[in-house]
């Protein structure tokens, strides 16, 4: 793993010891992970120890564990079952791209680490590449399907919400980097494969109890808006239970494929046209996809919660000093909920008492997916070609940061 010599090495390989965490050595079916010990903690809602959710070759909770302990290292795959995950998507040079001849800088050379060959000129105006390594959970390459990047993703999470949990899959990186086509592409977004799933899992006859209902809203500017009812103004409070309940938003019982594309469609449309013109551009706000799982004789008793999140535009909180004033406080806000968001996962992960949640619209609203029984998956998606590379490397450190792994030594030294 070592770079030419006559690269600037800022980087350096890792240490394999990753978040001072012991997992076992996975079999030789990758899928087959371990669970975490605090596992036992979680709610169980079926737990008929016979009777669990293997569907999908996700473990099974009480695996016999096998003699071979070793520390994790970046050879070895991630754990699907970890609290928090941070993966990386790269999407493909585009037709534009490729017609202007740029190069591609961010190579996967790895299931977890990827390597971003960053173009730098000296003082003297030789030129010389600085290269960056990072480590993530799972990192995917341009040809990754979604179906590919559901599997490490956001399958594991719904599991987790039938078993009681509340789970969130964002999708954080600049505009056009494929946020929107990884989470909420109308016909093979995460959402949709995520439901196709949980409408198979609903029609066992161990869930007949539960039903599931599909909500989709932004927040712009701070102020959230149902795009399944015409764009109406929503509030958020806590219940008595300290749940997170938007007062009024238009739920849909949905349990097919089909009706639940519909039902985005009309939702999606709202998204991008804005029919107060408020709000033109989607990369301005976050658009929020949740399906709650609740219980058919008492729609007030929720079991489950699984959210979809398409982060607005990361470069936009950086929006400053040349832009016009509306943009400035666009950009300030997206700047805060961002920041407030990667502290509230970094709570999470590090089971502090006090999270930050209240810094943000975004991050009360989510409240109650930071704390407790909950799962995050961050999904940090990158651009392949070189006039990005900033974007790409600060869509990369801000995922470090996240969930410290973690690689790249430069901010130390
Ligand atoms: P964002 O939502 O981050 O602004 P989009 O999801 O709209 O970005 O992606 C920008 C363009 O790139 C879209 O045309 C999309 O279809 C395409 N694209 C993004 N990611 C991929 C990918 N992994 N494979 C193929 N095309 C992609
Ligand atoms: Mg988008």
């Amino acid at each position: 793993g070592r770079v030419r010599a006559s690269v600037p090495i800022r980087s350096r390989i890792p240490s394999p010891y990753i978040g001072g965490k012991t997992i076992t050595q996975p079999s030789v079916m990758q899928q087959q992970q371990m669970p975490d010990e605090e596992e036992e903690e979680e709610p169980i809602q079926n737990s008929s120890p016979n009777r669990r959710l293997n569907a999908y070759g996700l473990p099974s909770r009480h695996p016999s564990r096998g003699n071979s302990y070793s520390r994790p290292s970046i050879n070895t795959p991630s754990n699907l079952t970890d609290k928090i995950r941070v993966c990386v998507r790269k999407r493909p040079l585009n037709k534009k791209e490729v017609a202007r001849n740029e190069k591609d800088i961010a190579t996967i050379n790895s299931q977890r680490t990827v390597l971003i060959n960053e173009p730098k000129v000296k003082v003297d105006l030789t030129r010389y590449v600085e290269q960056h390594m990072f480590v993530f959970d799972d990192v995917f390459d341009s040809d990754a399907s979604n179906e590919e990047v559901y599997q490490r993703t956001a399958l594991p999470l719904v599991e987790y919400i039938f078993r009681g949990g509340k789970a969130t899959c964002f999708a954080y990186g600049q505009t056009g980097s494929g946020k929107t086509h990884t989470m909420l592409d109308e016909k093979q977004g995460l959402y949709v494969l995520a439901a196709r799933d949980i409408f198979n899992l609903l029609r066992r006859e161990e869930f007949t109890h539960l039903a599931s209902y599909i909500g989709f809203y932004e927040i712009y500017q701070g102020q959230l808006y149902d795009l399944l009812n015409q764009r109406k103004k929503l509030f958020a409070r806590e219940d008595g239970k300290k749940n997170v309940v938007i007062s009024g938003l238009q739920e849909y019982n949905i349990e097919n494929v089909d009706a639940l594309m519909q039902v985005f469609d009309y939702g999606n449309m709202a998204r991008s046209t804005g029919t107060t013109g408020a709000n033109q551009d989607s990369s301005r706000s976050h658009a929020i996809l949740q399906i709650v799982l609740k219980h058919k004789k008492n729609r007030k008793k929720f079991h489950g919660k699984l959210s979809f999140i398409d982060l607005a535009g990361s470069e936009r909180g950086a929006d400053r000093g040349d832009a016009d004033k509306q943009t400035r406080m666009e950009g300030a806000e997206i700047n805060k909920s961002l920041l407030a968001l990667k502290e509230c996962i970094r709570a999470l992960d590090q089971d502090k008492k006090h999270t930050p949640f209240r810094q943000s619209k975004l991050t009360q609203v989510l409240k109650d997916s930071f704390v407790g029984n909950s799962r995050t998956c961050m999904i940090a998606t990158v651009s392949p070609n070189i006039s990005n590379s900033e974007h790409t490397l600060n869509t990369l450190r801000y995922a470090d940061r996240v969930k410290e792994l973690k690689s790249e030594r430069d901010r130390a030294d």
